[in-house]
């Protein structure tokens, strides 16, 4: 929010916590993209924002990257959207080399734009993610902590992340899960999972977590695959291994971009029908920016013919709407 929107009393409306919409419609349908390095990229980005916005998300969410520049583009982005459009934002925040003060700084800009609902993470070392994780000398060390001080600071409703097969950088599964739950502990309310494509993996992860003693609703996270560069990106965001079956599938027509595209519209359509007969408790896309390729899923999944003014309209069979 600027100031002369101040001047103008306009005040920050006050969101809606992830939390509470997932507890009253059972199911959320979530976006999320990556702040553009270009003020003419930035503009696209907000256009396609704009028309994600007919299909009435439960949230949308903007990446937070360790550089100052992408750090200030996330934030700009997301008081845009908290303030511009109907649109609930989920404010991404990692603690990589920022100390506590720069994060309540970035935490103080998120509650004056009425961002309520933050993602608390703790990033990967800028340039690789395989590389040593340094902490900053006056910041934090896990994600755990972060929840624990946006709790103490604010009202904020707080998710994590989540990882169907364990993070790349725990031991052991069980060291994952004891993690994971040490953050929900803190006061974490939801999870978003990392990109996966099997749904087994996703099952396995809630009953071990429920195992633990833990009901926090844990969203999975879906990238369609529309190009065979994505395979390689994959395998550099997640520090997992594609899976070779759906590789050698791509691999197949890879000179064909369109059956490239058909093939990694039908596996996410698939994998987000399952997941949702599996009782899901929602759909959390990664968009690469883009809207075409989820816009087909959600058409394919009945989800777009819903009433945008009827929470209980059939989606996927069922009688629960997205969230909202
Ligand atoms: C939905 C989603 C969104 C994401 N968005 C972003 C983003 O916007 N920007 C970005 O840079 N990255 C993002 N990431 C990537 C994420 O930051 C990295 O995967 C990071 O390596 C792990 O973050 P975390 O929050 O799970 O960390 P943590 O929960 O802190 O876990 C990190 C590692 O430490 C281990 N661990 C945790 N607590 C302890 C402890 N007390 N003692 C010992 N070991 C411990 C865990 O098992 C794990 O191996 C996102 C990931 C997901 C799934």
């Amino acid at each position: 929010m600027t100031s002369s929107d101040r001047r103008m009393g306009l005040a920050p409306r006050r969101a809606p916590a992830i939390r509470e919409l997932l507890d009253r419609h059972g199911r959320s349908f979530s976006f999320e993209f990556f702040p553009p390095k270009t003020p003419d990229g930035e503009r696209a980005l907000f256009q396609t924002i704009r028309q994600l916005e007919s299909l009435r998300p439960t949230f949308v969410s903007v990446t937070y990257g360790a550089g100052g520049h992408t750090a200030a583009a996330t934030v700009r982005l997301t008081e845009r959207i908290a303030t511009e459009t109907t649109l609930v934002p989920l404010g991404h925040l990692t603690i990589v080399n920022q100390s506590v003060s720069d994060l309540k700084r970035v935490i103080g800009q998120y509650a004056e734009a009425g961002v309520r609902n933050i993602l608390a993470l703790r990033g990967d070392p800028p340039g690789n993610p395989d590389g040593e994780w340094i902490p900053h000398p006056e910041g934090l060390r896990y994600a755990v902590e972060l929840v624990d001080l946006l709790k103490r600071l604010g009202d904020f409703c707080v998710g994590v992340a989540a990882f169907p097969r364990k993070h790349p950088r725990a031991l052991t599964v069980d060291d994952d899960t004891r993690y994971f739950v040490a953050k929900c502990r803190a006061g974490a309310e939801f999870a978003i999972t990392q990109m996966f494509f099997y749904v087994e993996d996703y099952l396995r992860l809630r009953e071990r977590v429920a195992r633990a003693g833990c009901d926090v609703p844990i969203i999975p996270g879906i990238m369609p695959i529309t190009s065979i560069g994505q395979i390689e990106r994959f395998a550099l965001l997640s520090g997992e291994e594609f899976p070779r079956a759906l590789a050698d599938r791509l691999l197949a027509v890879a000179d064909q971009p369109e059956a490239v595209r058909a093939i990694g519209i039908d596996a996410a359509t698939s994998l987000c029908e399952q997941l949702l007969e599996e009782g899901a408790p929602g759909l959390h896309f990664y968009t690469l920016n883009r809207s075409t390729a989820t816009r087909e899923i959600y058409q394919r999944l009945g989800l777009a013919a819903a009433s945008p003014h009827d929470a209980t309209t059939s989606v996927a069979g069922t009688r629960s709407g997205p969230a909202r």
